[in-house]
């Protein structure tokens, strides 16, 4: 029996849909209607959606996987449940929930048994076998929803969806711990600044690699102990050893560049037992490289961190919420999407950009508790 909430659901919606590589338009699409619904959905009327490189790797087919046409991309959806066909299902109209990369998984074989959702066989991806956020009526799957806690603010909860859940889980698997130290190169960017305020509230110390004022400013603010300017120092493996106290390298480093040589120094760099965590997944034909006879010798390892999963998804967002983490947010209309991915490409967006599908959070900004916020929102 499918539950429905009071709001009446248009027979329309917009959506930014891809039909062939060259991207994506715009248009006016039929909203799946609650009586259509399959079992094991939710029809999600979606607020806000963070954007993500990722998205354009997979509408510009860069990626060795290709997606199901027409695709509807977008993997940082947050918004509230309008219809639901699950009556197994925690989730009820009205909940406040989050549609995130992995978009469903089959919740029985032995990854998803261990909590490895995201190397499920069956599982789908929002984009590539999955409709994503960018469209206002999304039948997510139940099984991969992600409740996003009261009191959040829809649009800051967003980006953690994808950014926040990977350097989390980054960090989680870099083992490192409360006392030690960990490097991130890229330190001022979108994934970055997120992965020093997580290591801060872990307790863990950080050493930045970034270039610029601004930059080093922004590391400074986000608790980095060390910013290493890489456009001035030119031994940056020495930089960052000496950065630890003694001097024998930061534990471990998260990687979000796809540049082989930031894999080749960061092995360098890191203590003996050490870890490299690789992050992110770049266009086909990047490579990691390592000296073999030195990672053996002094134990090093090189691991590899993937999304995360439901449980990574909760703690991710929780964290925010307690104010721990804050992630810098650009709020603009739908029709701003295809501007963020040509402001993401030159490097001139301040901040994760977080398209807004009702055009509901412009002219409601304010400073609260000193940080900029928004109200308006559910
Ligand atoms: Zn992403
Ligand atoms: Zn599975």
């Amino acid at each position: 029996m499918t539950q429905v909430g009071n709001e009446p659901i248009p027979k329309t919606q917009r959506a930014a849909v891809s039909d062939d590589p060259s991207g994506f338009k715009i248009k006016e699409i039929p909203v799946v209607q609650p009586d259509q619904l399959e079992p094991g959905r939710a029809l999600v009327k979606v607020l806000y959606s963070g954007v993500c490189h990722t998205d354009l790797h997979v509408i510009k087919n860069e990626w060795p996987v290709h997606p199901e046409r027409p695709c509807i991309a977008g993997h940082e959806g947050s918004g509230i449940i309008v219809a639901i066909n699950d009556a197994t299902s925690q989730f009820k109209v009205g909940d406040r929930v989050g549609i995130k990369w992995i978009a469903t998984s089959c919740n029985e074989c032995d990854f998803c048994l261990a909590g490895n959702e995201p190397l499920c066989l069956q599982a789908k991806c929002s984009g590539i076998n999955a409709q994503g956020s960018f469209m206002q009526y999304c039948p997510a799957y139940t099984s991969q929803l992600t409740r996003i806690p009261d009191g959040l603010d829809m649009a800051e909860a967003a980006p953690i969806l994808c950014a926040g859940v990977t350097v989390w889980k980054a960090l989680k698997n870099s083992k490192a711990r409360a006392g030690q130290y960990v490097c991130i190169p890229g330190a001022g960017g979108g994934l970055g600044s997120l992965a020093l305020q997580y290591a801060r509230y872990m307790g863990i110390s950080t050493i930045a690699i970034d270039s610029g004022a601004e930059k080093k400013a922004l590391c400074e603010k986000y608790g980095a102990s060390a910013f290493i300017d890489f456009k001035e120092v030119t031994d940056i493996v020495s930089a960052v050893k000496a950065a630890t106290p003694d001097g024998l390298g930061p534990q471990a480093a998260i990687i979000t560049s796809p540049k082989p040589e930031a894999y080749l120094i960061a092995m360098e760099y890191i203590r003996p037992g050490g870890t490299v965590v690789a992050v992110g997944l770049p266009p086909a034909g990047a490579y990691v490289k390592a000296d073999v006879f030195f990672t053996v010798l002094h134990n090093k390892n090189l691991v590899s961190s993937y999304v995360g999963n439901r449980l990574d998804a909760n703690e991710a967002l929780d964290i925010v919420a307690k104010g721990h983490v804050t992630c810098p947010i650009v709020v603009e209309p739908f029709d701003s999407l295809d501007s963020f991915y040509t402001r993401m490409a030159q490097g001139t967006l301040a901040g994760r950009g977080v398209i807004d599908l009702w055009n509901k959070r412009l002219g409601f900004r304010k400073k609260r508790n000193g940080k900029i916020r928004s109200e308006g929102g559910p």
